[in-house]
């Protein structure tokens, strides 16, 4: 009998197991299915986590099958986080305004939006001991994880976020948003970047530089003027130790590697569908057996 990928946790189906499903396209990479079912499996749920592939075509039948077939909820990946809106009873705030959903909540057939990407990378930088409160950051990128994450960054208290992208007007238009708020946006190519470097705590590649296959990549970086004690983060996980977080650890930054974001947002999520607390080791842990497999 042919054997189960890594991180594979047999589940066995009765008449009263909930399903969760996931709606991408496509699904079949997905580390998710493995890491809920590691977790439901560990917490004793009666749960299971289906990938479904899903075209832009049918997403409205596939939105209203979660209602027909009582699913509990589900996890919405790329192409469907933006478009799935329109098809919800109800946005959560944070969804709303970061305008992506990656996680949908049936209740009792009412489907709520909510997006736990963000608020996965600080659960994945509690878990490394970094403190986000009172925090200097600077965050490259400015696209739909950098939306994310600054949204969770400033209602996590970080002081100062300088969002730094090759197009300063992106970077701006982002910051934007905040207006108000300890947000600026800036061209990367900008004199002025090495300044915030200089008194920055938390510096976030969250660009795809870097990833699978082009591993050579990396965003730009004035490493000389980046404080000896910030702390590099990679939203990337595939490879799990990017190019840029390899330069940040050989200049003796501590370094935090995308995989905890990503058990981070399933950690929440598990915990919107089951309203239980998600273990979330047993969910780092399957990824990381996925990843080196
Ligand atoms: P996105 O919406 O496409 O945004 C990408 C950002 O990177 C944009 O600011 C884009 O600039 C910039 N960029 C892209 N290619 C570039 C290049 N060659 N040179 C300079 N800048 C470039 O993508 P995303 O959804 O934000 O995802 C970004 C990364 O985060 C991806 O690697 C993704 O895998 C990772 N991610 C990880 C998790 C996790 O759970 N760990 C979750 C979400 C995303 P322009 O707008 O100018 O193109």
């Amino acid at each position: 009998m042919a054997r189960p990928p890594a991180g594979v946790v047999p589940v066995s189906v009765s008449g009263a197991t909930r399903v969760v499903g996931l709606l991408g396209w496509p699904v079949e990479h997905s580390m998710s299915p493995a890491m809920h079912n590691a977790a439901f499996a560990n917490a004793g749920l009666d749960y299971t986590y289906v990938p479904f592939p899903v075209s832009p075509e049918n997403l409205p039948q596939a939105v209203a099958a979660i209602r027909a077939l009582g699913l509990a909820g589900a996890n919405v990946t790329i192409p469907h986080k933006v478009a799935v809106m329109q098809y919800l009873d109800d946005i959560d705030e944070g969804a709303r305004k970061i305008g992506a959903v990656n996680t949908i909540v049936n209740n009792q057939g009412r489907l709520v939006g909510y997006n736990t990407d963000g608020q996965g990378f600080i659960q994945s930088l509690v878990e490394q001991g970094v403190r986000v409160t009172d925090s200097k950051v600077v965050l490259l990128g400015a696209g739909g994880a950098a939306r994310a994450v600054v949204d969770a960054l400033l209602s996590a208290r970080a002081a100062f976020v300088t969002i730094a992208a090759r197009s300063g007007d992106k970077a701006r238009d982002l910051a934007g948003n905040y207006s108000g708020a300890d947000v600026s946006g800036i061209d990367w190519q900008h004199d002025r970047l090495s300044r915030q470097l200089t008194e920055c705590d938390i510096l976030i590649n969250a660009t795809p530089l870097g990833m699978s296959p082009e591993v050579d990549l990396m965003p730009p970086v004035n490493w000389s003027a980046l404080c000896s004690k910030s702390v590099v983060c990679d939203l990337i996980y595939n490879p799990l130790i990017t190019r840029f977080l390899q330069q940040a650890q050989a200049r003796g930054h501590q370094i935090v590697t995308g995989e905890g974001m990503l058990a981070g947002q399933g950690a929440l999520a598990f915990q919107l569908w089951t309203k239980r607390r998600a273990p979330y080791e047993v969910m780092a842990a399957s990824l990381l057996d996925q990843l080196k497999a």
